[in-house]
């Protein structure tokens, strides 16, 4: 198991980072309290060490180490719970999530191992898949959702357009807007649970052309809308952040126009410790530092390097 962990308190109490070390991975997981652990925790936690898609707003994703194993994801979630003495039976709304390092469906097989132990041991805890949709076969990601009823699901969607999108997550390897808008009526009907998109606001994806051609592509009726704030790899983004959550509050609002049921993720912690995905400083020095473990991902071709063979490519 991890050899070495670090507790990383950022200035806003109710945000703690964790790093987990081994000779051979990092990983990061972050607690959220709101405004108590018993009121309602939220745990990101990472499924891969790095992540070969390389999405240009994320730090974790310049470099990619290995996927985790499905004890090394559970550990996370039980180190953040002990550490700080929180009583899981005592939490009225919990949610892990798996969207902090990694992208979870490239890692199915150990995800789908440790949602079986975190259901068993939470299971009042709602099991959320963060997923930019890689090209792999879904009826085992649906089959695990029949079966296990916490589990949701969320495509990180970000542009209201493939090309759009295609800068902005160069991993060639994932699926085309309509497709995840397929995938996502199929969850639906087949699990009786409306799955998310999540879209990260800036200047130039928030227009109302773009809530239009979002709206063409995704079903209200299917689909419930995730706005976040903060993407973006920069630890001063802290002084932006007026201007992105007035820019993902006036998106919410033409989504919502169209029907969309909506909320906005707003990570705390951002401020010093760097509280959303791969964005942790720590985390990007490790890779620097550990290069012969970390091969360097983004456009040069990772996805077919590093495609893991248990993910099922269509
Ligand atoms: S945002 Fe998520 S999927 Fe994209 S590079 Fe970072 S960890 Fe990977």
């Amino acid at each position: 198991m991890f050899t070495e962990i670090k507790n990383i308190q950022s200035s806003d109490e109710n945000v703690m980072k964790f790093v987990f070390e081994k000779d051979n991975a990092v990983a990061e997981a972050v607690l959220y309290k709101y405004p108590t652990y018993e009121d309602r925790t939220v745990i990101c936690c990472s499924t891969q060490s790095g992540c070969p898609v390389g999405c240009r707003f994320c730090g974790a994703g310049d470099y990619f180490v290995r996927s985790l194993k499905a004890e090394e994801i559970v550990f996370q979630v039980d180190h953040c719970l002990q550490s700080q003495n929180i009583d899981a039976s005592k939490i009225q709304k919990f949610q892990i999530m798996v969207m902090s390092m990694g992208e979870p469906l490239l890692n199915f097989k150990e995800l789908e191992k440790a949602f079986e132990i975190l259901y068993s041991k939470y299971p009042q805890a709602k099991l959320l898949i963060s997923s930019i949709g890689p090209q792999i076969n879904y009826e085992p990601v649906i089959q695990m959702a029949q079966r296990i009823p916490t589990v949701g699901l969320q495509f990180s969607v970000h542009e209201s357009t493939d090309e759009s999108r295609d800068k902005l997550i160069p991993f060639k390897g994932k699926l085309k807007l309509t497709t995840i808008s397929q995938i996502g009526e199929a969850f639906l009907i087949l699990t009786g649970r409306k799955p998310f998109f999540n879209y990260c606001a800036h200047e130039h994806n928030s227009s109302q052309q773009d809530a239009d051609n979002i709206a063409a592509l995704f079903n209200p009726d299917v689909f419930e809308a995730t706005i976040s704030v903060v993407c973006e790899r920069d630890e001063s983004i802290a002084a932006a952040n007026v201007r992105q959550r007035e820019l993902a509050s006036s998106f919410m609002q033409k989504l919502a126009a169209h029907g969309f049921s909506t909320r906005m993720f707003d990570p705390a912690g951002q401020d010093d410790i760097g509280g959303g995905c791969g964005q942790l400083w720590f985390v990007q020095n490790w890779m620097q530092n550990n290069q012969h473990l970390a091969k360097k991902s983004v456009g040069f071709g990772m996805e077919v390097i590093h495609a893991p063979k248990e993910a099922e490519l269509v």
